[in-house]
């Protein structure tokens, strides 16, 4: 029998309100968002043609932050699902004028946008903007966190788990070590969350002590030197430095910190023979990660990207229930 391709699965299998934290999906849920990302994925790197779920529908990119993947992933999502994409630019807005984040998604929503995707500095703004939406408004307009503070990333995570997933599929097998700026890290939160969920065998998370964060949940194995978090890690997720949400106290000098805390292919032989290595990006090479690593067989950090459009895709279907 053959599999069922994008268009002849179902055309959704999962439906969100919205998508402020990994805390809004349950594992089904997070399974079913993982499978449809894999069912579409040909159309996600257009490979194949776009789909129609979501022609006639609007989705706004609204972002407080720089971003360069997430929003460009964002808006090919939208467009092979068949949908319309607004580019909201911050710094050239009313929002500059002083008006609130409320204010302008009720001004987006009063030209027929239907779908939010936002990203904001602030940790909690994306997840306030969506309690105060469902309370004054009707229909619902859902919204979707891309990225807020240093608290939640769910579509990163998601990205994350699938292009683990594609390569390793045995989840309760594996160990993953998160290593670098742990403590303004979203990506790490959201990590950490969903793998639990999806009952990923051993979670360690590495840091130096300043960059540790206190917040995180219980069960994950904490180390303050790289060299045994990697040893024998079957992934190996690497942060940035988040300078920009460092105190001047905070920020190590770049190649003191390559020294101790940068991926190089030495310290890469420790974790297992095929651990596959990953960055959310933007990388800093030389900082975090070696040139020869991150552009090396074991690194799947542009596979990451490409997953990234399959999985915003999968969950722009959810929220707007198509
Ligand atoms: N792109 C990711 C984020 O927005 C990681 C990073 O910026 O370092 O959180």
């Amino acid at each position: 029998m053959t599999p069922p391709g994008p268009t002849a699965s179902p055309a959704i299998r999962v439906a969100l309100p919205q998508l402020c934290d990994i805390d809004d999906l349950d594992r089904d849920r997070a399974i079913a968002l993982l499978d449809r990302a894999d069912a579409v994925h040909a159309v996600a790197l257009g490979r194949a043609p776009a789909l129609s779920s979501l022609a006639g529908r609007t989705v706004v990119n609204l972002f407080f932050e720089n971003s360069t993947r997430t929003r460009t992933s964002f808006s090919l999502a939208a467009r092979r699902l068949g949908a319309e994409v607004v580019d909201f630019h911050a710094h050239t807005s009313s929002a500059g004028k002083g008006e609130s984040l409320l204010d302008t998604w009720a001004t987006l929503r009063a030209m027929g946008c239907d779908a939010f995707v936002v990203r904001h500095a602030d940790d909690h703004a994306v997840a306030e903007l969506a309690r105060q939406t469902r309370l004054c408004e009707r229909p619902h307009s859902p919204i979707i966190n891309a990225g807020s503070g240093r608290h939640a990333h769910p579509t990163q995570a998601l990205l994350d788990a699938l292009t683990i997933r594609q390569r390793k599929p045995d989840l309760a097998s594996l160990t993953v070590a998160i290593i670098g700026d742990i403590r303004h890290s979203r990506v790490a939160r959201s990590n950490l969350k969903l793998l639990q969920l999806l009952g990923v065998g051993e979670l360690r998370v590495a840091a130096p002590p300043a960059l540790h964060a206190e917040d995180l949940p219980a069960g994950v194995h904490r180390f303050e030197r790289i060299e045994p978090a990697l040893a024998g890690a079957d992934v190996v997720m690497m942060l940035r430095l988040q300078r920009e949400r460092m105190g001047a106290a905070q920020v190590a000098d770049g190649s003191e910190y390559f020294r101790d805390w940068g991926l190089t292919t030495e310290r890469l032989a420790l974790a297992a023979a095929d651990a596959i290595v990953m960055h959310p990006g933007p990388i800093n090479r030389e900082v975090e990660i070696a040139s020869d690593v991150a552009d090396g067989p074991q690194s799947v950090i542009l596979a990451q990207v490409g997953n990234g459009v399959a999985v915003r895709m999968a969950v722009l279907e959810a929220v707007l229930g198509a």
